[in-house]
């Protein structure tokens, strides 16, 4: 009886304990104090794309209510063109892309794509407009032409093979054993950071959406690599309506508008020109990255 009594009595414990730690768990999400899930109005209609325009009017957001991380973002991405964000670490410019691709709403202003705002529209649908090359791309453990599929299910063998080519990638596959069947991701083929991305491209341009994303990688590719798929991803971006994270202004001259962010806020807006001619944050920035080269 006493044996069987102690470890009852002990399972009670830890029992209360889990309790108590799920309770605090549900304290905290009561204290988020929202429904972080997006969820769609039972008659929200697929959102409609004939051109691809973005804006952004007003956005404010904040992942945890007592810190806001941006206060009022407005600006607007003409269909088929680029609009690149630089700033510091920290300054909200990943969750622009974020908030663009719906993975959180807004908590003030909108987004609106060809004059929607997504909020009302089917998060599948916004999500099958926009295509994301991120820095850093999860590769599933599965096979090249699964990873590069999955950017459009039931493509075709020979439309895999197309993109794979488009991104360069293709023969590095061709020369692996069991070519498009290899294995990749933690558990099979371990590609270099460089190869990875490609992927990230071929399943974008697979994809084909009329809306990009792109969050540039941090860290440097060796250079002529770093310059090859900079042209991979210049070639996917022709006629797309394109958001760019960019680290390396040198990528970013020829966007339609460049956004200067600094704490969740936009502190200088404008062309390269207009930036440099500005002598400010900008153009500091980009006297540092040309002495660096
Ligand atoms: P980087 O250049 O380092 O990628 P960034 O400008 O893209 O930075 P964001 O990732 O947009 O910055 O982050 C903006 C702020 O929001 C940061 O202070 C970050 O700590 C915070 N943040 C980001 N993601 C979350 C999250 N899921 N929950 C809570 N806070 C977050």
């Amino acid at each position: 009886m006493i044996q069987l009594y102690i470890p009852l009595n002990f399972l009670g414990v830890i029992y209360r304990e889990i309790k108590q730690s799920l309770t605090d768990l549900e304290k905290m999400f009561q204290l988020l104090s929202r429904e972080r899930e997006v969820a769609d109005a039972p008659d929200a209609p697929a959102l409609d794309v004939p051109h691809g325009a973005v804006r952004f009017e007003d956005v404010r957001f904040a992942y945890d209510p007592e810190r806001p991380i941006l206060h009022g973002i407005s600006f607007e991405i003409p269909a088929g063109k680029k609009v690149a964000v630089v700033g510091p670490s920290g300054s909200g410019k990943s969750t622009l892309a974020r908030l663009l691709y719906r993975f959180y709403d807004v908590d003030g202003g909108c987004i609106r794509i060809d004059g929607q705002d997504i909020r009302a529209v089917q998060q599948g649908s916004v999500r099958r407009a926009i295509g994301i090359v991120p820095q850093d791309t999860v590769l599933f453990n599965d096979s090249v032409a699964y990873n590069i599929g999955y950017g459009r299910p039931g493509a075709t063998q020979a439309e895999i093979e197309a993109a794979a080519k488009a991104a360069h990638i293709h023969g590095f596959i061709a020369a692996t054993p069991k070519g498009y069947d290899t294995t990749v991701g933690e558990r099979g083929l371990k590609l270099s950071g460089g190869e990875k991305q490609r992927v990230a491209i071929a399943r974008t341009l697979l994809k084909n959406p009329p809306i990009l994303i792109f969050d540039e990688a941090t860290s440097a590719l060796d250079s002529s690599n770093e310059r090859a798929i900079q042209a991979e991803l210049e070639a996917a971006a022709q006629n797309k309506t394109v958001l760019v994270i960019a680290h390396r202004l040198s990528t970013i001259v020829d966007a339609h508008e460049i956004l200067v962010m600094e704490q969740g806020r936009i502190i200088e807006r404008g062309t390269h020109a207009d930036l440099l001619a500005q002598q400010g944050r900008y153009a500091r920035m980009w006297a540092l990255q040309q002495a660096a080269h």
